[in-house]
């Protein structure tokens, strides 16, 4: 019996070597054969990784080069028929997942509430599946040959596969359920041949609320995968949540095992009689894959001695709750964090050591006096966490439960029209989401200056250099409203926890958000707020340099929690609270200096959603009035824009209402304008810039393109209420690629709205 489980490794290297391979290809440097060396080296380190920590079952096929979702698109063959004319394997890998010249990129969007993306597969009723595991199965080769007794394949199941996947023409992907699982049982089989034992099939859709016709399917699904290559031990995984429907359905199933999160899925708890009842194995998630902070082992060890109450002990796999792709590799590069602080903490790598000595704790008779000494100092961590004077403040305290106003103080009605007048801007007003490309002259000042190696006057020459190259670009173009560009942040995210009490940063914590984008999210810790002004400087400056708008840019609380790794001793909607009014304090700040229309970036916003609907009017309840406490302080003639980068709001739509934004800039691009639709129907009667065009791609949009899209736009919304905008933030971009796309977007604007006055 396998004592012990990892759900997956993260893949872009503690070094993030895969992405610099990544982009050194793009770029054209090197060519591929470079990045399938770095990934042969990474794979490798990786698993030993595993087996030093004395992990049972190493993760296999938890690589990519970009992501698992578009690598199972490829191994089940359904590539989508616009990239079929490819034919170099690699060329059309990544034309599906960036675009190119000719080639619109797949959607992507959020795995489940976390920060990584996936490539989402597309489907149609002419879409036919055919295995293609040569990838697989080389990995497989690499593994034994890297001496891995016994390679657990992770899979993506079938399920999840269709419930994450859309249709190109309205026809509901589960139709494709039989061939689907026909192409599942073949791949099961060419595992079985090849000598696999071990498969994890993950299933994160059933900790969501799902149909019963899907747990019906599910049934149907793992009665045949089980049988057909029956020496195979399918190990069926859910995380981020319970799945105890699922669990029902699965334990009458002839699975070999079930994972499930005890973490973030406490009501798994009430599985456990049904799984012991069936003999099954029991991959209990224990170590949070998401977070980082330091695992309680006393704590742990007693949740698996309740859970041995009803699963017998030997029946129980210690597991992480899901895979490590969450989490930042490792402390060992961390040299410059508080020693206290770094005390309390375990990423990927600790997070392996706890897992041994987890499941040592709780299968041994006795530890050795070298385990005995690591889980003494486990204990005395954590002690000296919740005792901790550098994370109480009891002035922010007091102050952020005193806070009574969150409305603000004029209604949205008259607001705009206040603003509209003493704003002057045209219909279709055009602008972008805020920050500009991201030059490795700005790095390079910007680590300089961190380092100490440029002054401060020096430091701030060049930014302004860059804002006033910036200024200057969006008036030759002809943009309505401007923005500084962003120049002096690293990350949306960190350049604010960096100036607010509570927060602590880590030099090497990245984490995969998509292909070969990482983020480093900060770490709060403690109790938040804003010894001074964020932005001001910057903004007053950009504003000084134009007669129009410049619009001030800040990120809004729900996106700082919901990208940082939060304190777990603290509801998360408190710590929501405390941002929240260090932000309420800039806005105020920004419009005292004469910054009219402040940008308060909600780009997270969704993601924090819980996946069960039982769970969410309780988020609602508290982001809606985080973010509305962030504006309060705005006046009538201040005008409040959100921005919100995804794609599917049907939801929630009454909740982005609620957010009360005078102006929301949204990402449509990639879906057209049916998500624009959404609003329309909700009765939306705020303005709304939908992106139109896709900045995750290089591609330049051509003007007419943007003048049919703008069109597109016109046919859902007045234009009364439409903004021009891209759908995201072009730090990601490179000005060749900038400069000719709003160039376009301008003289697509000027176009339409010609044509409506003659
Ligand atoms: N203002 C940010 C930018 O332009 C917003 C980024 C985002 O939404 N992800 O980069
Ligand atoms: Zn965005």
């Amino acid at each position: 019996m396998p004592k012990n489980s990892v759900l997956g490794f993260p893949r872009i290297g503690e070094q993030r070597e895969l992405k610099f391979a990544l982009e050194r290809y793009w770029s054209k440097k090197s060519d591929f054969s470079a990045v399938e060396n770095v990934a042969a080296e990474l794979q490798q380190r990786h698993w030993n990784y595993q087996l030093e920590a004395g992990i049972d079952l190493v993760s296999c096929n938890d690589f990519s080069y970009y992501d698992i979702m578009l690598d199972t698109t490829i191994l089940l063959g359904a590539i989508p028929e616009r990239f079929r004319e490819i034919s170099d394997a690699t060329e059309r890998y990544f034309a599906m997942a960036r675009g190119d010249k000719t080639h619109t990129a797949m959607q992507m969007t959020k795995w489940f509430n976390t920060n990584y993306h996936y490539i989402v597969p597309e489907l149609n009723t002419k879409t036919t599946f055919k295995l293609n595991s040569a990838k697989l199965l080389a990995e497989l080769e690499e593994a034994k040959a890297a001496d891995i007794k016994t390679p657990k394949i992770n899979l993506i199941g079938p399920l999840t596969y269709l419930a994450l996947s859309k249709s190109d023409d309205n026809s509901d992907t589960f139709e494709h359920f039989d061939a689907l699982l026909a192409c599942y049982a073949e791949l099961l089989e060419t595992l079985e041949k090849a000598g696999v034992v071990y498969v994890q099939i993950d299933e994160p859709y059933f900790a969501k609320d799902v149909e019963q016709k899907h747990l019906s399917l599910l049934k149907i699904a793992y009665d045949k995968l089980a049988t057909v290559a029956p020496s195979l031990k399918l190990i069926v995984t859910t995380y981020f949540n319970h799945s105890v429907e699922a669990t029902n359905v699965l334990v009458h199933t002839p699975v070999y095992a079930l994972g499930l999160d005890f973490i973030y899925g406490e009501k798994n708890l009430e599985s456990l009689d049904a799984i012991a009842i069936s003999g099954k194995q029991l991959f209990a998630g224990v170590v949070d894959g998401r977070n980082v902070w330091r695992n309680d082992i006393e704590q742990t060890v007693a949740l698996l001695e309740r859970v041995a109450v009803h699963v017998e002990k030997e029946k129980i796999t210690i597991a992480t709750s899901c895979s490590l792709l969450h989490t930042p590799y490792t402390l060992k590069y961390e040299e410059k964090l508080d020693s206290e602080i770094k005390s309390w903490l375990a990423f990927a790598l600790e997070k392996l050591d706890e897992i041994n000595l987890i499941t040592k704790t709780f299968t041994q008779s006795a530890l050795s006096a070298k385990e005995q000494e690591a889980y003494a100092e486990n204990i005395k961590a954590n002690i000296s966490r919740k005792h901790s004077k550098t994370i109480h403040d009891i002035a922010v305290q007091t102050r952020v439960s005193d806070v009574l106003q969150v409305e603000r103080d004029t209604p949205y009605a008259e607001r705009i029209e206040i603003q509209r007048k003493a704003l002057g801007y045209d219909d279709l007003a055009t602008t972008t989401i805020g920050s500009f490309p991201q030059t490795p002259e700005l790095r390079k000042a910007r680590r300089d200056f961190k380092k100490g190696e440029i002054s401060q006057e020096v430091y701030e020459a060049e930014m302004k250099g860059y804002i006033d190259e910036c200024v200057a670009f969006q008036e030759s173009v002809g943009l309505d409203v401007l923005v500084h560009g962003e120049p002096e942040r690293n990350d949306m995210v960190e350049y604010f926890g960096e100036m607010l009490k509570g927060f602590a940063f880590t030099q090497n914590g990245w984490v995969q958000s998509y292909g070969s984008r990482c983020v480093k999210p900060p770490l709060i810790f403690g109790d938040v707020s804003r010894p001074n002004a964020m932005t001001v400087s910057w903004s007053a400056y950009a504003q000084s340099k134009t007669q129009k708008h410049m619009k001030g840019m800040l990120t809004g609380p729900v996106t700082i929690l919901n990208w940082s790794f939060v304190r777990d001793d603290k509801p998360r909607s408190e710590v929501a609270k405390q941002i929240a009014v260090a932000i309420s304090d800039e806005v105020n700040d920004l419009q005292n200096a004469d910054i009219k229309i402040i940008q308060v970036d909600e780009a997270a916003f969704k993601e924090g959603y819980p996946l069960r609907k039982a769970q969410i009017n309780d988020y609602e309840k508290w982001a809606l009035e985080s973010f509305k406490i962030s504006v309060s302080s705005a006046e009538a003639d201040t005008q409040i824009h959100t921005h919100m980068c995804y794609s599917d709001f049907n939801d929630i739509i009454h909740t982005i209402e609620a957010m009360d934004a005078d102006v929301i800039t949204i990402e449509t691009a990639r879906s057209g304008n049916r998500l624009l639709k959404i609003f329309k129907e909700a009765g939306y009667a705020q303005e709304v810039g939908p992106g139109i065009y896709d900045i995750h791609s290089p591609r330049v949009p051509s003007v007419e393109e943007m003048v049919a899209q703008i069109k597109a736009l016109q046919e859902v919304l007045p234009q009364k209420q439409l903004w021009i905008n891209p759908d995201c933030g072009l730090k990601t971009r490179k000005w060749d690629e900038v400069k000719p796309s709003l160039q376009n977007m301008v003289e697509a604007v000027n176009i339409v709205r010609k044509e409506a006055t003659v």
